[in-house]
């Protein structure tokens, strides 16, 4: 992701995930839990656990930058040998554009760590039979071969929003109110499919928060009517894959680490597996936590400042080491 993209205030965020909470995933009541438990750090609690599955932004990077200490909360589990995955709704670049960022920041996954929200795009379009001809919103690198059909990226040429038989909502990168204004007029005189990549209403990237694609897919909705589809959390698809890949493990040892209540948290409750909300550095940053959890319905089991609280400053590791820790 770049910083080329709209902005939102934290206000008019919480609003948003607040409004749109209905079209999202349902958790029972009695799925949510009674309280919060406030702990320092991940590792205080990983003991309870074989397989935590990490979101990225604002877990373990903020915008292009690591989040103190989790590059060393990421090697000392994976030096006790627990098992990882990273989850993220970025579909902004391919799966090894992702990884080859996460290393850049110090953390050394592969492969069979990542799970991204766009790898479940194409079967979702295979759904649609009958659409041969897509309209997306993604950036003008994105790799459109990795798609079945006919893609055409979405610029100021209304002609193309009527032309294609459905359009999908990538990466928000550089997407103007124009051209937001012509996919709701077009779909407002001709209702289409309209498949999500990434269903985040926004993301932060350091000093702000940008308007991801799940936002203008929401407004497109409401425009015509149209419910969005959506890949990627707090949908199914992403936790059936993560729990699909680690098959051996108990249900009740697998956590899910987070920085926002209505993706994270609720598709973590929404796959019965223990939820950890962390603040510092992600969405939540500053705000009154409690205070969204009362006004949302839902709170995780666990809440911490970061994954590696405390652990950047731990004196016993060397200055130059724990530098790397922020670049
Ligand atoms: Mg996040």
């Amino acid at each position: 992701m770049s910083i080329n993209r709209p902005r939102l205030s934290f206000a008019q965020a919480i609003e948003a995930y607040l409004h749109y909470a209905p079209r999202l995933p349902s958790v029972a009541v009695v799925d949510v839990p009674v309280k919060t438990d406030y702990v320092d750090n991940l590792l205080v609690i990983v003991d309870q656990f074989d397989l935590i599955v990490f979101d990225a932004f604002g877990v373990l990077n903020s915008g292009p930058t690591a989040i103190p200490g989790a590059v060393k909360t990421i090697a000392a589990l994976q030096g006790m040998g627990k098992k990882i995955a990273v989850v993220t709704n970025d579909a902004s670049s391919s799966a090894e554009a992702i990884l080859a960022r996460h290393r850049k920041r110090g953390f050394d996954f592969d492969n069979g760590n990542l799970i991204s929200s766009q790898q479940f795009v194409a079967p979702l379009m295979n759904e649609h039979v009958d659409i041969a001809h897509w309209g997306a919103m993604a950036p003008a690198d994105w790799p459109f071969h990795v798609l079945p059909d006919r893609v055409e990226r979405l610029g100021n040429d209304r002609g193309l929003y009527d032309s294609v038989g459905g359009f999908l909502l990538i990466d928000s990168e550089n997407w103007s109110d124009q051209q937001q204004k012509m996919l709701e007029q077009s779909l407002t005189d001709n209702p289409r499919p309209i498949l999500v990549g990434n269903p985040d209403i926004c993301a932060p990237m350091g000093d702000f928060l940008s308007v991801e694609s799940g936002y203008f897919a929401h407004l497109a909705a409401d425009a015509c009517g149209v419910m969005p589809q959506c890949v990627g959390k707090p949908y199914h698809h992403v936790f059936e894959e993560v729990l699909r890949r680690h098959p051996g493990v108990d249900r009740a040892r697998v956590l899910m680490v987070g920085d926002t209540v209505h993706t994270d948290v609720l598709g973590g409750l929404a796959s019965g597996i223990k939820t950890l909300l962390v603040h510092q550095g992600g969405f939540l940053d500053g705000q009154d936590i409690e205070d969204v959890f009362s006004r949302s319905g839902l709170r995780p089991h666990f809440c911490a400042r970061a994954i590696g609280h405390g652990l950047a400053d731990d004196p016993n590791i060397p200055a130059e080491q724990a530098a790397c820790w922020g670049t």
